[in-house]
């Protein structure tokens, strides 16, 4: 990562090296931080803008839909009613109007409750006429005038549709024969002044309904945001809590829905894991500590002990010398143990797999306890198949052998006798196990043995050095591999140890 590039992780950010930059990224986190939008907020936002949208497209389609049906309806009506006007106007003023045509026409016009025109084929109005009627007055002129509209109407009737949808009516067009030296036309119209109307009583009513559900959505999402939010803020202040060392902490999912569970049982699971990693590392430091300070004693007394009594006993001060030799030794691999542990556990160190003759090297490592063998009487009975080949890393598995055989050899029974196998089990596996004759391991320690640090309470004979790390280090060595591994244990009979290793050929 470049020094003026801003870390996108809190992993990078760990990366950086000097306070000052640590100081700079944690500022940008924080921005960061500050900018995120709450869940709260984009809930509201989200439902907000769902009604909004859900309120506009119904009142949509609704008006779409209202409209159209008004249309037809007006359309069906006006044909109905032109025909019958038509009947009624066609044969002139009946007697009971005293030829009053124009009188006859706003009677039919009102009772119908559309406009009534008879019209000369150049759109002026013949009928009906104002009794004071003034053609010269421009308002009556704009009134009655269809000049404008006579030629639409003029298309319509040559296309034989006699009714159309014209300026703001509804019209039903027919050719009249009145006058046998005028062209005279009726025209029956009926105003939209309806739709619009309709059209605006809807307007006030979205507006108030889209404010009703702005209204609503907050309110809804008020309550549902704190719902979903509220138990998330709490894991988070928890989180902290745990972050500063609190494994009292614990995590409620429950009432919130099953993620919620899953994560409040996640979080829990890893508040036991830490705590578990938090106490054995107590108990490490605490363990390592007292074995480091056992032999450093030791050491020092019997130096001082050379200085002050022995060193002129050479027999003595050899034995003393051998001593110090000898804690040295255990302090050296105390030490060679924590440092592999850790860098194993922590995959500083990378395996490197290769493929190897694991029956010899078996051999070679049982000739590691050559010693034992020929000065305190051990017997080692052997049953290993030939030139089996594996994969792994050789000398992280030499140590897991070493390991198992060493533990073998220090918790066997009086006999001293081991029993060390490696055979062919399927044509693609092989199984190493080592077998001992001593006390065994009782089921509740069984899980425990693998643990760092785990040592029984019983006391045992040690003749191969052990620091309480080796099956913590066996474990580790063959998770990282994935190789299958366990125990099998029997009180009063002894122990198996045993892993299965992939067999390979010689050149793969
Ligand atoms: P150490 O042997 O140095 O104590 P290990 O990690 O190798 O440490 O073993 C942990 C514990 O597991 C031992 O203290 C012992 O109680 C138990 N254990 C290991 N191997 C055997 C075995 N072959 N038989 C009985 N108990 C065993």
């Amino acid at each position: 990562m470049r020094r003026n590039e801003q870390p996108k992780t809190e992993k990078e950010e760990r990366s950086v090296k000097t306070p000052n930059e640590r100081k700079i990224f944690r500022q940008a986190r924080y921005r960061r931080k500050q900018n995120a939008t709450s869940i709260y907020f984009l809930l509201w936002a989200i439902f907000t803008a769902l009604s909004l949208v859900i309120v506009l497209f119904s009142a949509f389609t609704q008006r779409f839909v209202l409209i159209q049906s008004y249309k037809e309806q007006a359309s069906l009506e006006i044909a109905e009613k032109g025909k019958l006007i038509e009947t009624q106007v066609s044969g002139g003023a009946p007697e009971w109007t005293g030829g009053n045509y124009s009188g006859y026409l706003r009677i039919l016009s009102q009772n119908h409750g559309v406009n009534i025109y008879i019209l000369n084929g150049e759109g002026k109005v013949l009928f009906p006429q104002e009794p004071n009627f003034d053609p010269e007055s421009p308002e009556v002129e704009k009134q009655l005038d269809f000049s404008d509209e006579m030629q639409t109407m003029l298309n319509n009737l040559a296309e034989g549709r006699s009714v159309y949808e014209g300026n703001g009516e509804y019209v039903y067009a027919a050719k009249l024969e009145i006058f046998q030296n005028t062209e005279t036309y009726l025209y029956v119209g009926k105003t939209l002044d309806l739709i619009a109307t309709a059209n605006s009583r809807m307007n006030v009513r979205m507006a108030l309904i889209s404010v009703f559900v702005f209204v609503l959505s907050f309110a809804v999402t008020s309550a549902v945001a704190g719902w979903f939010t509220n138990p998330i803020s709490e894991m988070t202040k928890k989180a902290h809590q745990l972050a500063q060392g609190n494994f009292d902490v614990d995590f409620q999912g429950a009432n919130y829905g099953r993620e919620m569970v899953e994560l409040a049982e996640a979080l829990n699971f890893a508040r036991d894991e830490l705590s578990k990693t938090d106490r054995m590392q107590k108990d490490l430091i605490a363990n390592v500590s007292h074995d480091f300070k056992t032999p450093l004693t030791m050491i020092k007394g019997y130096a001082s002990m050379i200085i002050e009594i022995s060193g002129e006993y050479p027999e003595k001060r050899n034995k003393h010398a051998q001593i110090i030799v000898d804690e040295a030794d255990r302090l050296a691999s105390l030490v060679n143990d924590v440092l592999d542990l850790s860098k194993i556990s922590s995959g500083i160190e990378e395996l490197k797999r290769e493929t190897f003759d694991m029956s010899a090297y078996l051999y070679e490592i049982l000739d590691r306890f050559a010693y034992l063998r020929e000065t305190k009487g051990y017997c080692f009975e052997t049953e290993i198949d030939e030139e089996l080949y594996t994969c792994a890393d050789e000398m992280k598995i030499g140590q897991v052998l070493y390991n198992l055989i060493g533990n073998a050899v220090n918790y066997t029974g009086e006999d001293n006798k081991v029993f060390v196998r490696l055979k062919r089990e399927t044509p693609t596996a092989f199984r190493f196990s080592v077998t001992d004759t001593g006390k065994g391991i009782k089921p509740e320690e069984l899980a425990g043995i693998w643990e760092r640090y785990y040592r029984s309470k019983d006391v045992h004979k040690r003749p191969v050095q052990g620091t309480g790390l080796g099956l913590s280090i066996v474990k580790t060595i063959l998770e990282r591999h994935r190789l299958q591994f366990g125990v099998e244990s029997e009180v009063g009979k002894g122990s198996t140890f045993y892993v299965i290793f992939p067999l390979v050929t010689e050149n793969a």
